[in-house]
């Protein structure tokens, strides 16, 4: 490895930690092949973790050997080809389940290892990858779904989430990171990209520079969810689109060197800007980087929640963009297929995933939204849902995750459901199911966060449940959602929300929103 690894002799540092010395995560590439050949059996149980470099994670039950894999899509931009890949890699070997994530990428489940280096020569060929989509190494880099076509955005953020995502890739010097990492990079003034909840985020920003105003960035630290969820803190520094893989590399060496080993559950970068705070963090970053400019002015205005819904106009005159609901992310590989030709034959074959779990289908002339929107596929996957399952977000849950208490998609589905049936609002409230701390479903930032847990009942008989959080959103800087008392089983949260929700309905004034400052 290129860097001398400065916690090497530390005899504190955790197994995993103590591990990684001795084989890097993306060894794991190497080793695919043979495994491939031999089948699951001739994988030792200790190589298990070690997948999460190639995106790949057992499902439950473990012993089972099937894998789910994770394909990163930075910005979520995606063209035809690679859309077309990915349903046929789904339809060939995933049982048809293709799911959205909540970081705009596309997971498969039900793979077996044998198949694992078709796939990956599938995904090459189309210049995709899931390496790194899992494991403590760069995540996939989130930026704004609709970049490029954004009339309202600083400016094209494309090349630059793709350089740094590029940078990163199979980079050894940076695939042992104390824990996972995510950044973003967006120029989006509706903050589409959650700023607040990544490692590292690159946010809009305008600067005077020679008496001219220079569009940029600016950076906020240390977010992240989870059981102790932060949100990310704003340096006094002013990033020129020029200089943010510069910066980005600078940020990730002080990760790298400087984040903490021993103890795993305090190790994400958060922890350690929580310690250091911006001042200290903006120092040592000086110190790689030289000197950047103080901060500008800030461009994010209103937190729009991940939603793109309905027809829109481009920043190309005569195009639209139209966004879809995908209803809790799951889509199958022939409607994904059925996607693509309709991208293809009314816009320019691209599809974009957004981190609501969502569709956008961009380039489609004016002319021909109308003719679009008759395609039978779209009375499903629809340009206005109702409220509550357009609003909904969950987890993979218990279905496949060994981490999961609850069973959540299926169950958030049902549940939005019955909210459609039963209450209209005149505001939306979105609504965010998990069913573990660990909040890939971010429930966090959500109007409404439903966790699963487990509850002894009198009978003590262990049951899933759920915990009720509050009053989350990313609007100026943002808060987190808090907890209600108690917790509520599984059964009857459709009914505990319908009386809530009813309740929230019948008391607030016109056009009040779920949550408010
Ligand atoms: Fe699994 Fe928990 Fe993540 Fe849901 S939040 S996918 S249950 S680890």
């Amino acid at each position: 490895m290129a860097y001398e690894k400065a916690w090497a002799d530390n005899p504190k540092i955790n197994k995993t930690e103590q591990k990684k010395l001795v084989k890097d995560g993306l060894k794991i590439f190497e080793d695919i092949p043979l495994y491939a050949q031999n089948g699951f059996d001739s994988i030792p149980k200790e190589e298990w973790d070690s997948f999460k470099w190639a995106g790949l994670y057992l499902q439950r039950p473990k012993e089972d050997g099937y894998f789910m894999m994770r394909v990163n899509v930075p910005s979520g931009i995606l063209n035809y080809e690679q859309v077309k890949t990915l349903a046929h890699i789904c339809k060939d070997y995933g049982r048809s389940v293709f799911d959205i994530t909540t970081r705009q990428a596309i997971q498969f489940h039900w793979l077996t290892i044998d198949q694992i280096p078709d796939i990956f020569n599938r995904l090459e060929a189309v210049g995709l990858s899931s390496a790194g989509a899992c494991g403590d190494i760069t995540r996939n880099i989130m930026g704004n779904p609709i970049a490029g076509i954004d009339p309202y955005e600083l400016f094209d953020t494309t090349e630059i989430v793709k350089e740094v995502y590029e940078f990163f890739q199979h980079n050894e010097d940076f695939s042992n990171l104390p824990r996972k990492y995510k950044m973003s990079i967006s120029s989006n003034v509706n903050n589409s990209a959650h700023a607040e909840i990544n490692c590292v985020a690159f946010t809009p920003a305008l600067k005077e520079i020679d008496n001219k105003e220079i569009p940029g960035f600016h950076i906020k630290i240390g977010g992240g969810l989870s059981s102790r969820p932060f949100l990310a803190q704003p340096l006094d520094v002013f990033v020129e689109p020029h200089q943010v893989k510069e910066v980005s590399i600078a940020i990730t060496t002080i990760f790298r060197d400087y984040g903490y080993r021993e103890k795993r559950h305090l190790a994400r970068l958060k922890f350690l800007m929580a310690d250091w705070g911006p001042e200290k963090f903006k120092e040592k970053l000086l110190e790689y980087t030289g000197p950047l400019h103080a901060k500008g002015k800030d461009a994010l205005k209103k937190w729009n929640g991940g939603y793109f819904y309905g027809v829109h106009p481009q920043k190309q005159e005569g195009l639209r963009y139209i966004g879809f609901n995908v209803p809790v992310g799951r889509l199958d590989a022939d409607e994904v297929l059925e996607i693509a030709e309709i991208a293809k034959k009314y816009g320019n074959g691209e599809i974009r995933t957004v981190n609501s779990q969502n569709l956008i289908i961009p380039n489609v002339k004016q002319e021909n939204v109308e003719l679009l929107l008759q395609e039978g596929i779209f009375k499903r996957i629809t340009t206005q849902p109702l409220s509550f399952i357009g609003h909904s977000v969950s987890c993979t849950g218990i279905e496949y995750c060994n981490l999961a208490l609850v069973e959540t998609k299926e169950r958030m589905r049902r549940i939005a459901e019955t909210l459609d049936q039963q209450i209209a609002l005149d505001v939306p409230v979105r609504i965010h199911m998990v069913g573990c701390p660990n909040s890939c479903g971010q429930r966090q930032i959500a109007d409404i966060g439903l966790q699963g847990v487990l509850l002894k009942t009198k009978e003590k008989m262990m049951v899933q449940a759920f915990e009720i959080y509050v009053g989350g959103t990313l609007d100026d800087g943002g808060k987190f959602n808090e907890k209600l008392k108690g917790k509520f089983h599984a059964d009857l949260l459709d009914e505990v929300l319908v009386r809530f929700l009813k309740t929230f309905k019948d008391t607030k004034l016109p056009s009040e929103t779920f949550f408010e400052y």
